[in-house]
Protein backbone atom coordinates (compact mmCIF):
# COMPACT_ATOMS: atom_id res chain seq x y z
CA UNK A 1 0.00 0.00 0.00
CA UNK A 2 1.31 3.43 -0.99
CA UNK A 3 0.71 6.31 1.44
CA UNK A 4 2.99 9.15 0.79
CA UNK A 5 1.45 11.63 3.84
CA UNK A 6 1.46 10.41 7.28
CA UNK A 7 -1.92 9.24 8.46
CA UNK A 8 -2.78 11.00 12.05
CA UNK A 9 -2.20 8.72 14.60
CA UNK A 10 -5.01 6.43 16.19
CA UNK A 11 -4.48 5.01 20.34
CA UNK A 12 -5.33 1.85 21.42
CA UNK A 13 -6.71 3.55 24.65
CA UNK A 14 -6.03 6.98 25.12
CA UNK A 15 -7.19 9.38 27.84
CA UNK A 16 -10.77 11.14 27.72
CA UNK A 17 -11.80 14.05 30.16
CA UNK A 18 -14.74 15.71 30.49
CA UNK A 19 -14.13 18.79 31.47
CA UNK A 20 -15.16 18.92 35.01
CA UNK A 21 -11.33 17.61 35.63
CA UNK A 22 -10.05 21.32 35.44
CA UNK A 23 -12.78 22.38 37.77
CA UNK A 24 -11.55 20.26 40.93
CA UNK A 25 -7.63 20.71 39.97
CA UNK A 26 -8.79 24.41 40.11
CA UNK A 27 -10.40 23.98 43.90
CA UNK A 28 -6.99 22.00 44.89
CA UNK A 29 -4.87 24.67 43.72
CA UNK A 30 -6.86 28.17 44.66
CA UNK A 31 -7.39 26.20 48.49
CA UNK A 32 -3.04 25.29 48.36
CA UNK A 33 -4.21 22.07 49.15
CA UNK A 34 -1.24 20.82 46.23
CA UNK A 35 -0.60 17.49 48.95
CA UNK A 36 -0.79 13.97 48.99
CA UNK A 37 -3.97 13.76 50.25
CA UNK A 38 -6.75 16.10 50.95
CA UNK A 39 -10.66 16.91 50.30
CA UNK A 40 -10.53 15.25 46.52
CA UNK A 41 -8.69 12.31 47.85
CA UNK A 42 -11.64 12.10 50.75
CA UNK A 43 -14.30 12.91 48.23
CA UNK A 44 -12.99 10.66 45.45
CA UNK A 45 -12.59 7.33 47.80
CA UNK A 46 -16.14 8.27 48.99
CA UNK A 47 -17.44 8.70 45.11
CA UNK A 48 -15.71 5.42 44.14
CA UNK A 49 -16.71 3.46 47.04
CA UNK A 50 -20.61 4.42 46.70
CA UNK A 51 -20.20 3.98 42.99
CA UNK A 52 -19.37 0.34 43.40
CA UNK A 53 -21.10 -0.41 46.81
CA UNK A 54 -18.65 -1.02 49.03
CA UNK A 55 -17.98 0.07 52.62
CA UNK A 56 -14.79 2.04 51.91
CA UNK A 57 -11.54 2.60 49.46
CA UNK A 58 -8.50 4.16 49.69
CA UNK A 59 -7.14 5.85 46.67
CA UNK A 60 -3.36 5.18 45.87
CA UNK A 61 -0.89 6.24 43.56
CA UNK A 62 -0.93 3.39 41.32
CA UNK A 63 -2.92 0.06 40.91
CA UNK A 64 -0.17 -2.07 41.35
CA UNK A 65 0.12 -0.28 44.60
CA UNK A 66 -3.15 -1.10 45.53
CA UNK A 67 -2.63 -5.13 44.95
CA UNK A 68 0.65 -4.33 46.76
CA UNK A 69 -1.03 -3.28 49.83
CA UNK A 70 -3.68 -5.82 49.65
CA UNK A 71 -1.11 -8.77 49.83
CA UNK A 72 0.61 -6.50 52.56
CA UNK A 73 -2.50 -6.66 54.35
CA UNK A 74 -3.27 -10.14 54.07
CA UNK A 75 0.45 -11.03 55.35
CA UNK A 76 2.01 -12.44 52.42
CA UNK A 77 5.38 -13.05 52.75
CA UNK A 78 9.07 -15.26 52.55
CA UNK A 79 7.72 -18.72 51.21
CA UNK A 80 4.29 -18.31 50.46
CA UNK A 81 2.38 -19.16 47.15
CA UNK A 82 0.09 -16.61 45.50
CA UNK A 83 -2.50 -17.78 42.91
CA UNK A 84 -2.60 -15.27 39.50
CA UNK A 85 -4.48 -15.65 36.78
CA UNK A 86 -1.55 -16.00 33.74
CA UNK A 87 -3.35 -13.89 30.82
CA UNK A 88 -3.04 -10.24 32.48
CA UNK A 89 -0.51 -7.32 32.30
CA UNK A 90 2.98 -8.11 34.46
CA UNK A 91 1.68 -5.57 36.93
CA UNK A 92 -0.78 -8.20 38.67
CA UNK A 93 2.48 -10.33 40.29
CA UNK A 94 4.80 -7.94 40.14
CA UNK A 95 3.46 -7.46 43.65
CA UNK A 96 4.01 -10.94 44.61
CA UNK A 97 7.58 -11.10 43.87
CA UNK A 98 8.01 -7.53 46.05
CA UNK A 99 6.46 -9.39 49.28
CA UNK A 100 9.33 -12.23 48.52
CA UNK A 101 6.31 -14.60 47.71
CA UNK A 102 5.87 -17.50 44.74
CA UNK A 103 3.35 -16.86 42.25
CA UNK A 104 1.54 -19.91 40.84
CA UNK A 105 -0.12 -18.88 37.32
CA UNK A 106 -3.26 -20.59 36.70
CA UNK A 107 -4.79 -20.66 32.97
CA UNK A 108 -8.30 -19.06 31.27
CA UNK A 109 -11.08 -20.75 30.26
CA UNK A 110 -12.06 -19.85 26.71
CA UNK A 111 -16.01 -18.43 27.97
CA UNK A 112 -14.53 -15.29 29.44
CA UNK A 113 -10.43 -15.50 28.73
CA UNK A 114 -10.42 -15.38 32.53
CA UNK A 115 -9.23 -17.89 35.39
CA UNK A 116 -10.33 -21.23 34.76
CA UNK A 117 -12.31 -22.82 37.79
CA UNK A 118 -10.99 -25.92 36.66
CA UNK A 119 -7.40 -25.46 36.87
CA UNK A 120 -7.80 -23.42 39.62
CA UNK A 121 -9.66 -26.14 41.91
CA UNK A 122 -6.55 -28.50 40.69
CA UNK A 123 -4.35 -25.90 41.95
CA UNK A 124 -6.12 -25.42 45.13
CA UNK A 125 -6.32 -29.36 45.91
CA UNK A 126 -2.37 -30.34 44.88
CA UNK A 127 -1.37 -27.23 47.41
CA UNK A 128 -3.12 -28.42 50.05
CA UNK A 129 -1.98 -32.38 49.79
CA UNK A 130 1.06 -30.36 49.99
CA UNK A 131 0.36 -28.87 52.73
CA UNK A 132 0.96 -25.56 51.21
CA UNK A 133 -2.03 -23.40 50.09
CA UNK A 134 -1.99 -20.03 48.98
CA UNK A 135 -2.42 -17.07 50.97
CA UNK A 136 -4.34 -15.38 48.13
CA UNK A 137 -5.55 -15.70 44.47
CA UNK A 138 -5.35 -12.68 42.64
CA UNK A 139 -8.37 -12.85 39.83
CA UNK A 140 -7.67 -10.44 36.58
CA UNK A 141 -10.78 -9.42 34.91
CA UNK A 142 -9.24 -9.28 31.39
CA UNK A 143 -9.79 -6.47 29.26
CA UNK A 144 -13.58 -5.58 31.04
CA UNK A 145 -14.91 -9.10 31.04
CA UNK A 146 -15.18 -10.58 34.75
CA UNK A 147 -14.34 -13.93 35.40
CA UNK A 148 -16.35 -16.69 36.40
CA UNK A 149 -16.76 -15.42 39.88
CA UNK A 150 -19.04 -18.09 41.32
CA UNK A 151 -17.31 -20.90 40.42
CA UNK A 152 -13.68 -18.99 41.92
CA UNK A 153 -15.20 -17.88 44.98
CA UNK A 154 -16.71 -20.78 45.79
CA UNK A 155 -13.12 -22.71 45.68
CA UNK A 156 -11.63 -19.97 47.35
CA UNK A 157 -14.54 -20.12 50.14
CA UNK A 158 -14.18 -23.87 50.32
CA UNK A 159 -10.15 -23.98 50.93
CA UNK A 160 -10.62 -21.13 52.81
CA UNK A 161 -8.32 -19.11 50.56
CA UNK A 162 -9.07 -15.01 50.37
CA UNK A 163 -9.57 -13.21 46.86
CA UNK A 164 -8.08 -10.40 45.75
CA UNK A 165 -10.52 -9.17 42.36
CA UNK A 166 -7.85 -6.85 39.89
CA UNK A 167 -10.60 -5.01 38.50
CA UNK A 168 -8.00 -2.63 36.92
CA UNK A 169 -9.29 -3.39 33.43
CA UNK A 170 -12.75 -3.64 34.67
CA UNK A 171 -14.07 -0.31 36.53
CA UNK A 172 -18.06 0.22 35.68
CA UNK A 173 -18.80 -3.74 34.72
CA UNK A 174 -20.82 -6.32 36.55
CA UNK A 175 -21.07 -9.67 37.43
CA UNK A 176 -24.55 -10.78 37.95
CA UNK A 177 -25.44 -7.01 38.60
CA UNK A 178 -22.70 -6.97 41.25
CA UNK A 179 -19.85 -4.24 40.26
CA UNK A 180 -16.66 -5.76 39.30
CA UNK A 181 -14.17 -5.45 42.01
CA UNK A 182 -16.30 -6.52 44.66
CA UNK A 183 -16.40 -9.57 44.92
CA UNK A 184 -13.40 -10.72 46.69
CA UNK A 185 -11.81 -9.75 50.05
CA UNK A 186 -9.95 -6.81 48.45
CA UNK A 187 -10.60 -4.92 45.04
CA UNK A 188 -8.38 -3.21 42.56
CA UNK A 189 -8.78 -0.51 40.62
CA UNK A 190 -6.64 1.61 37.89
CA UNK A 191 -6.69 5.04 36.87
CA UNK A 192 -3.46 4.83 34.56
CA UNK A 193 -3.74 6.91 31.47
CA UNK A 194 -4.64 4.33 29.23
CA UNK A 195 -8.03 2.97 31.96
CA UNK A 196 -11.26 3.33 31.30
CA UNK A 197 -11.27 6.51 33.28
CA UNK A 198 -7.76 8.02 34.86
CA UNK A 199 -5.71 10.32 36.60
CA UNK A 200 -3.11 10.09 34.73
CA UNK A 201 -1.82 7.70 37.36
CA UNK A 202 -3.62 6.12 40.42
CA UNK A 203 -5.13 3.15 41.65
CA UNK A 204 -7.96 2.65 44.61
CA UNK A 205 -8.26 -0.60 46.90
CA UNK A 206 -12.04 -1.11 47.87
CA UNK A 207 -13.26 -3.69 51.04
CA UNK A 208 -15.90 -3.72 53.28
CA UNK A 209 -13.41 -4.56 55.55
CA UNK A 210 -13.05 -0.98 56.87
CA UNK A 211 -10.27 -2.22 59.63
CA UNK A 212 -7.65 -3.16 56.90
CA UNK A 213 -8.59 -0.58 54.81
CA UNK A 214 -7.24 1.88 57.66
CA UNK A 215 -4.33 -0.48 57.71
CA UNK A 216 -3.88 0.26 54.20
CA UNK A 217 -3.26 4.00 54.72
CA UNK A 218 -1.34 3.63 57.39
CA UNK A 219 0.94 1.76 55.52
CA UNK A 220 0.50 3.49 52.60
CA UNK A 221 1.85 6.88 54.14
CA UNK A 222 5.15 5.12 55.77
CA UNK A 223 3.20 3.38 58.83
CA UNK A 224 3.58 6.40 61.06
CA UNK A 225 2.70 5.40 64.07
CA UNK A 226 0.42 7.62 66.47
CA UNK A 227 2.88 10.19 68.12
CA UNK A 228 3.95 13.65 67.59
CA UNK A 229 7.42 12.77 66.57
CA UNK A 230 8.01 10.34 63.62
CA UNK A 231 7.98 7.33 65.00
CA UNK A 232 7.87 4.04 63.05
CA UNK A 233 7.38 0.21 64.07
CA UNK A 234 6.53 -1.09 60.74
CA UNK A 235 7.67 -0.57 57.17
CA UNK A 236 5.63 1.41 54.88
CA UNK A 237 5.06 3.31 51.83
CA UNK A 238 4.34 6.29 50.18
CA UNK A 239 1.64 5.33 48.45
CA UNK A 240 -1.32 7.69 49.03
CA UNK A 241 -2.62 9.36 45.91
CA UNK A 242 -2.15 13.08 45.50
CA UNK A 243 -5.01 15.57 45.86
CA UNK A 244 -4.86 17.21 42.88
CA UNK A 245 -4.81 14.39 40.78
CA UNK A 246 -7.96 13.19 42.81
CA UNK A 247 -9.80 15.94 41.19
CA UNK A 248 -8.93 14.84 38.12
CA UNK A 249 -10.44 11.29 39.36
CA UNK A 250 -13.64 13.20 40.55
CA UNK A 251 -13.89 14.86 37.01
CA UNK A 252 -14.02 11.34 35.23
CA UNK A 253 -16.28 9.34 38.16
CA UNK A 254 -18.83 11.39 36.92
CA UNK A 255 -18.73 10.45 33.31
CA UNK A 256 -17.65 6.77 33.94
CA UNK A 257 -21.03 5.25 33.16
CA UNK A 258 -20.61 7.38 29.32
CA UNK A 259 -17.56 6.12 29.19
CA UNK A 260 -18.44 2.50 29.65
CA UNK A 261 -21.24 2.91 26.69
CA UNK A 262 -19.15 4.32 24.45
CA UNK A 263 -16.36 1.92 24.87
CA UNK A 264 -19.31 -1.13 24.14
CA UNK A 265 -20.71 1.00 21.48
CA UNK A 266 -17.09 0.59 19.76
CA UNK A 267 -17.01 -2.95 20.23
CA UNK A 268 -20.77 -2.91 19.32
CA UNK A 269 -19.65 -1.34 15.76
CA UNK A 270 -16.13 -3.66 15.14
CA UNK A 271 -18.68 -6.83 15.60
CA UNK A 272 -20.79 -5.38 12.59
CA UNK A 273 -18.30 -4.12 10.59
CA UNK A 274 -15.65 -7.33 11.07
CA UNK A 275 -18.06 -10.29 12.79
CA UNK A 276 -19.16 -11.49 9.80
CA UNK A 277 -15.14 -12.15 7.93
CA UNK A 278 -14.03 -15.46 8.10
CA UNK A 279 -11.86 -16.40 10.73
CA UNK A 280 -12.85 -13.09 13.04
CA UNK A 281 -13.50 -14.17 16.79
CA UNK A 282 -14.46 -11.60 19.33
CA UNK A 283 -13.77 -12.19 22.70
CA UNK A 284 -17.26 -13.25 24.46
CA UNK A 285 -19.47 -11.63 27.13
CA UNK A 286 -20.34 -14.04 29.88
CA UNK A 287 -23.73 -14.60 30.24
CA UNK A 288 -25.97 -12.31 32.40
CA UNK A 289 -22.48 -10.34 33.31
CA UNK A 290 -21.39 -6.96 31.75
CA UNK A 291 -18.12 -6.33 30.26
CA UNK A 292 -17.10 -2.56 30.25
CA UNK A 293 -15.16 -3.63 26.39
CA UNK A 294 -12.28 -1.73 27.72
CA UNK A 295 -10.64 -3.15 24.80
CA UNK A 296 -12.04 -4.95 21.56
CA UNK A 297 -9.83 -8.02 22.00
CA UNK A 298 -10.89 -10.74 18.99
CA UNK A 299 -9.04 -13.67 17.57
CA UNK A 300 -7.84 -14.71 14.43
CA UNK A 301 -7.87 -18.49 13.39
CA UNK A 302 -5.04 -17.98 10.70
CA UNK A 303 -6.33 -20.73 8.73
CA UNK A 304 -9.97 -19.62 8.07
CA UNK A 305 -8.67 -16.35 7.37
CA UNK A 306 -5.88 -16.55 5.21
CA UNK A 307 -3.88 -14.08 7.02
CA UNK A 308 -1.81 -14.31 10.04
CA UNK A 309 -2.12 -12.20 13.14
CA UNK A 310 1.11 -10.63 12.05
CA UNK A 311 0.20 -9.33 8.73
CA UNK A 312 -2.47 -7.89 10.51
CA UNK A 313 -0.87 -5.88 12.70
CA UNK A 314 2.24 -4.96 10.62
CA UNK A 315 -0.46 -3.63 8.43
CA UNK A 316 -1.76 -1.44 11.30
CA UNK A 317 1.57 -0.13 12.46
CA UNK A 318 2.09 1.19 8.64
CA UNK A 319 -1.28 2.86 8.62
CA UNK A 320 -0.18 4.37 12.17
CA UNK A 321 -3.17 2.56 13.89
CA UNK A 322 -1.98 1.02 17.47
CA UNK A 323 -3.48 -2.23 17.71
CA UNK A 324 -1.76 -4.87 19.51
CA UNK A 325 -1.56 -8.45 20.17
CA UNK A 326 -3.04 -10.07 23.43
CA UNK A 327 -1.74 -9.85 26.78
CA UNK A 328 1.80 -12.40 27.01
CA UNK A 329 0.79 -14.78 29.42
CA UNK A 330 2.94 -14.27 32.62
CA UNK A 331 3.90 -18.17 33.05
CA UNK A 332 5.61 -17.73 28.93
CA UNK A 333 7.79 -14.27 30.89
CA UNK A 334 10.76 -14.48 30.98
CA UNK A 335 10.76 -13.19 34.25
CA UNK A 336 8.72 -15.53 35.87
CA UNK A 337 10.57 -18.84 34.06
CA UNK A 338 10.68 -21.75 36.67
CA UNK A 339 6.90 -20.99 38.39
CA UNK A 340 4.46 -23.22 38.21
CA UNK A 341 1.58 -23.46 35.97
CA UNK A 342 -1.78 -24.83 35.51
CA UNK A 343 -3.78 -24.92 32.41
CA UNK A 344 -7.29 -25.43 31.92
CA UNK A 345 -6.89 -28.23 29.89
CA UNK A 346 -4.01 -31.50 31.45
CA UNK A 347 -2.76 -30.90 28.10
CA UNK A 348 -3.52 -27.97 25.95
CA UNK A 349 -3.11 -23.86 27.32
CA UNK A 350 -5.86 -21.46 26.48
CA UNK A 351 -3.74 -18.94 27.24
CA UNK A 352 -1.02 -19.44 25.19
CA UNK A 353 -3.89 -19.78 22.25
CA UNK A 354 -5.11 -17.14 22.72
CA UNK A 355 -1.73 -14.86 23.13
CA UNK A 356 -1.10 -16.90 19.58
CA UNK A 357 -4.32 -15.40 17.98
CA UNK A 358 -5.62 -12.46 19.56
CA UNK A 359 -5.68 -8.47 18.79
CA UNK A 360 -6.66 -5.77 20.67
CA UNK A 361 -7.88 -2.55 18.52
CA UNK A 362 -8.78 0.71 19.17
CA UNK A 363 -11.24 0.90 21.78
CA UNK A 364 -10.74 4.84 23.14
CA UNK A 365 -14.03 5.70 23.89
CA UNK A 366 -13.81 8.87 22.26
CA UNK A 367 -12.62 7.51 18.74
CA UNK A 368 -14.34 8.84 16.44
CA UNK A 369 -15.90 6.93 13.16
CA UNK A 370 -13.86 8.67 10.52
CA UNK A 371 -11.44 6.78 12.68
CA UNK A 372 -13.20 3.70 13.26
CA UNK A 373 -13.76 3.15 9.51
CA UNK A 374 -10.18 3.83 8.86
CA UNK A 375 -9.36 0.44 11.20
CA UNK A 376 -12.36 -1.57 10.14
CA UNK A 377 -11.16 -0.63 5.87
CA UNK A 378 -7.27 -1.71 7.12
CA UNK A 379 -8.47 -5.56 7.99
CA UNK A 380 -11.02 -5.47 5.22
CA UNK A 381 -7.99 -4.80 2.75
CA UNK A 382 -6.55 -7.75 3.92
CA UNK A 383 -9.32 -9.83 2.14
CA UNK A 384 -9.97 -12.29 4.60
CA UNK A 385 -10.91 -15.69 3.63
CA UNK A 386 -10.12 -15.05 0.10
CA UNK A 387 -7.82 -16.43 -2.25
CA UNK A 388 -4.36 -14.36 -1.54
CA UNK A 389 -4.27 -11.84 -4.25
CA UNK A 390 -0.67 -10.40 -5.45
CA UNK A 391 -0.42 -6.59 -3.43
CA UNK A 392 2.15 -4.29 -5.45
CA UNK A 393 3.72 -1.58 -4.21
C1 LIG B 1 -3.14 -1.52 34.47
C2 LIG B 1 -3.20 -2.77 35.20
C3 LIG B 1 -2.64 -2.92 36.48
C4 LIG B 1 -1.78 -1.91 37.13
O1 LIG B 1 -2.29 -0.66 37.29
P1 LIG B 1 -1.29 0.60 37.38
O2 LIG B 1 -2.18 1.68 37.85
O3 LIG B 1 -0.77 0.83 36.00
O4 LIG B 1 -0.22 0.27 38.35
C5 LIG B 1 -2.84 -4.12 37.15
N1 LIG B 1 -3.50 -5.13 36.60
C6 LIG B 1 -4.02 -5.04 35.36
C7 LIG B 1 -4.78 -6.22 34.83
C8 LIG B 1 -3.87 -3.88 34.61
O5 LIG B 1 -4.37 -3.82 33.37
Amino acid sequence: MISSVKKSRIFLSPPHLSGNEAKYMQEAIETNWIAPLGPNVDAFEKELADYVGVSGAVAVSSGTAAIHLALSLLEVGKGDTVFCSSLTFVASANPILYQGAEPVFIDSEPDTWNMSPKALERALRDAKLQGRLPKAVIVVNLYGQSAKMDEIVSFCNEYEVPIIEDAAESLGATYKGIPSGTLGKFGVFSFNGNKIITTSGGGMLVSNDLEALNRARFLATQARDFAPHYQHSTMGYNYRMSNVLAGIGRGQLEVLEERVQARRSVFSKYQVELGHLPGIYFMPELKDSKSNRWLTALTIDEKEAGVSVKEILDLMTNENIEARPVWKPLHLQPLFRGMKYYSHHETYSVSDQLFESGICLPSGSNLTNEELIRIVDCIKSLNLGCEKVQQYG
